[in-house]
């Protein structure tokens, strides 16, 4: 398949009209109450609830390229309200009941910003739905079932996540040997750079100064540095997630894992009738090298996955430009997943980084004594967390006590990744190691997981 547009940032800019003229860099040295570096989801949740809690406060976010250039503006539109990967991890920092009481805000997150996108005006495409994870070997049967029991012993219901037979999954969407499927209820589709774009003038509209254009080289107490000039502020929020390393100091705090994306031509009707997918639902599988998809507003098909993982030294794409052989994994996963969409034009593909941190857990915190803050560290899941890490972060810097401050992700400092070539290694091992265990486990048809995989996690302790 011949992509029509790689790079450019993403499709979902594309869809808008083509990327948006830059807001005016800072303009000098500023002061300011609250400086946010980053304007991302992140940046901007801050920021709105900061306006909220506190009209009167002074808050300037200040941004390298554009409002949604990163990972905001270019994601799968999945706002999933999910926890993440390792709820041991976060048990290491806090009680059962923290935990359980970060997953329901969590999952809150879905209809806070369904809320505020009403509230606000923002048209995103947003859609509630569910969200369905595919079973084609039996081994991922078992993984799946095994993690919904697990959820059941955490007191999930079916109300929010339940087992669908292969029957009736392959009846939603005719995913061609679908053994069954995990469904997940109370998700969103989004059209994120839409979001993201719309929170942007949302903060705007209550008095937030975004300075675009601008390079943050250095944050330390009270003052962040940028090739534009100084901006004093006694509290300073770092949200850069996956460029988080082009920041001094912080070249091994998060590291940026490459995330691709390719998007077909809109599909006749009559396809649709084919594929299924009538609930426009978030699609996912259970491999190890797994994929997102989501069915847009249009009626294409958005898929992604992981392609090339990583660039030795945390290198950054330029501007969204993906690798022919990443575009080339997506195409194989697309035909593996929607065969119907065998032939179709692909209008755009792109890529971005999303922030991993070294314990594979997300992420939100401050520095009393610095007045420094930070969120990030996703891990592929932050178009909802990030909603829920702004809430956080306002509370941190208005010194609230709050239930959302005492949740087990507060504060976690892991440690850095490895010097290079180390972290180059493990990441691709893993990702080698997965792509293998897949097909071994396609193979041999049995239930149980390769061994490979657990190697894999072993690997970056994921
Ligand atoms: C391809 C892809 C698909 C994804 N799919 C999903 C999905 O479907 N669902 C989901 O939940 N999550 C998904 N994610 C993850 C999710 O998009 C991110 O976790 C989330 O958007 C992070 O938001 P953020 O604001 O923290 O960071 P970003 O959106 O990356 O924003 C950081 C901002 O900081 C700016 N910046 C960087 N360096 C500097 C500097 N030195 N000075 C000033 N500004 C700077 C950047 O330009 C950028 O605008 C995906 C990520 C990618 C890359």
């Amino acid at each position: 398949m011949a992509v029509t547009t790689n790079g450019e940032v993403s499709f979902w800019f594309a869809d808008m009209g083509g990327l948006p003229p830059a807001r005016p860099p800072l303009p000098g040295d500023i002061a300011v109450d609250v400086c946010i570096v980053g304007a991302g989801f992140t940046g901007l949740w801050a920021a709105y609830y900061l306006k909220q809690a506190r009209p009167d406060l002074s808050i300037a976010v200040v941004e390298k390229e554009f409002a949604g250039f990163g990972a905001s503006g270019r994601n799968g539109g999945w706002c999933s309200g999910e926890f993440g990967w390792n709820r041991s991890r976060y048990l290491q920092s806090g009680t059962r009941e923290g935990v359980i009481a970060l997953e329901r805000q969590l999952r809150a997150t879905v209809a806070e910003i369904l809320r505020i996108c009403a509230a606000e005006g923002i048209d995103a495409d947003q859609h509630e739905t569910e969200c369905l994870t595919y079973a084609c070997t039996p081994a991922q049967v078992e993984r799946l079932r095994a993690s919904l029991a697990e959820d059941r012993a955490w007191g999930i219901g079916p109300d929010r996540i339940d087992w669908l037979d292969g029957a009736a999954a392959a009846a939603r969407i005719r995913v061609p040997g679908a053994l069954g499927a995990l469904v997940t209820h109370g998700v969103a589709r989004v059209q994120p750079a839409k979001l993201v774009r719309g929170l942007a003038a949302a903060v705007e509209r209550r008095g937030v100064r975004i300075y675009e254009q601008t390079c943050v080289t250095e944050i330390t107490p009270g003052l962040v540095q940028t090739d534009r000039g100084r901006v004093r502020a006694e509290r300073v929020l770092r949200a850069t997630e996956g460029f988080t390393r082009n920041i001094a100091g912080h070249d091994r705090d998060w590291l940026p894992l490459n995330s691709a994306i390719v998007v077909t031509e809109p599909l006749p009707p009559a396809l649709w009738d084919e594929i299924g997918w009538a609930g426009s639902e978030l699609l996912g599988d259970a491999s190890h090298a797994y994929c997102y998809a989501q069915r847009t507003r249009a009626g294409r098909i958005a898929m992604g996955g992981r392609g090339v993982p990583y660039r030795f030294g945390s290198g950054l794409d330029r501007r969204g430009q993906t690798q022919p052989e990443t575009i080339a994994k997506l195409v194989a996963i697309l035909e593996r997943m929607v065969p119907q969409a065998r032939g179709l034009r692909l209008d755009h593909a792109w890529c971005g980084v999303l922030g991993v941190p070294r314990d594979w857990c997300a992420t939100v915190g401050l520095d009393r004594a610095t007045g420094i803050g930070w969120a990030g560290g996703y891990v592929g899941l932050g178009v909802s967390t990030s909603n829920l890490a702004g809430q956080t972060l306002a509370d941190l810097v208005l010194d609230a006590r709050t239930e959302r401050t005492a949740l087990p992700w507060v504060n976690r400092q892991p440690r850095r990744w490895e010097p290079e070539p180390l972290r180059w290694l493990g990441v691709q091992g893993m990702y080698r190691l997965y792509a293998l265990a897949d097909g071994r486990e396609a193979a041999r048809g049995g239930a149980r997981t390769s061994r490979l995989a657990g190697l894999a996690n072993w690997l970056t302790g994921r």
